[in-house]
C-alpha cells in the first residue's frame, strides 16, 4: 500500500495537468527505509513526448547523489500518460529498476490541463511483474515509526 500525504498528491496531479499533452515524471523522495514519500521533486521530461517520458540523466544523477547525501532513496517514482490508462506501458515496465519503489501512474487523460478528477493507481513493478496497490492519502503521514523500542516504550504497550 502507498500512504501519501495530500499536499504531495495534489503536487503530483497539479504537474501531470500543467506538463499535459506532454507526459510529466518526476520523484518523491524519502528517508531510507521509512517508506514515507516526503520531498516531491519534479523532474523535466527529456523526452518531451505525449507518449513517452525519460529522466534526464544529468538531472537524476544529481538527484542520486542528493538522495544520498540526505539518506534517501527513491519512494515513489511518478509519471503521467496523457491519452491512455495509468496502467504501465511495456517500455515502462522495461525501464522500472527500483524493486522498493511505488509506480505511480497518472493518466491526465479525461480532464486534461482542466480541474477534475485523474486517475491516480500505483505499482509494484519486480522483475517486469506487475502489482497494483491501494492508495491511501491522508492529510499528514503518521509519525515515523521508532525502528527501535525506546526505554519510554508505547502508551499501547506494542
Ligand atoms: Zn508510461
Amino acid at each position: 500500500m502507498l500512504t501519501i500525504d495530500r499536499a504531495t498528491y495534489d503536487g503530483i496531479v497539479a504537474h501531470a495537468k500543467r506538463d499535459h499533452p506532454d507526459e510529466a515524471c518526476g520523484i518523491v523522495a524519502g528517508p531510507q527505509g521509512t517508506d514515507r514519500p516526503e520531498r516531491l521533486v519534479e523532474m523535466i521530461n527529456a523526452a518531451g513526448s505525449p507518449t513517452f517520458y525519460e529522466f534526464d540523466s544529468t538531472d537524476l544523477l544529481r538527484l542520486y547523489r542528493d538522495m544520498d547525501d540526505r539518506d534517501e532513496e527513491p519512494v515513489v517514482i511518478y509519471h503521467s500518460h496523457t491519452a491512455t490508462e495509468a496502467y504501465p506501458s511495456r517500455t515502462d515496465i522495461g525501464l522500472a529498476m527500483e524493486p522498493h519503489a511505488h509506480y505511480v501512474l497518472v493518466s491526465t487523460r479525461v480532464e486534461g490541463n482542466n480541474a477534475g478528477p485523474v486517475e491516480f493507481r500505483s505499482y509494484r513493478i519486480v522483475d517486469g511483474e506487475v502489482t497494483e496497490e491501494e492508495v491511501t492519502v491522508v492529510d499528514v503521514l503518521p509519525p515515523t515509526q521508532a525502528k527501535h523500542a525506546t526505554s519510554q516504550g508505547d502508551p499501547d504497550g506494542r
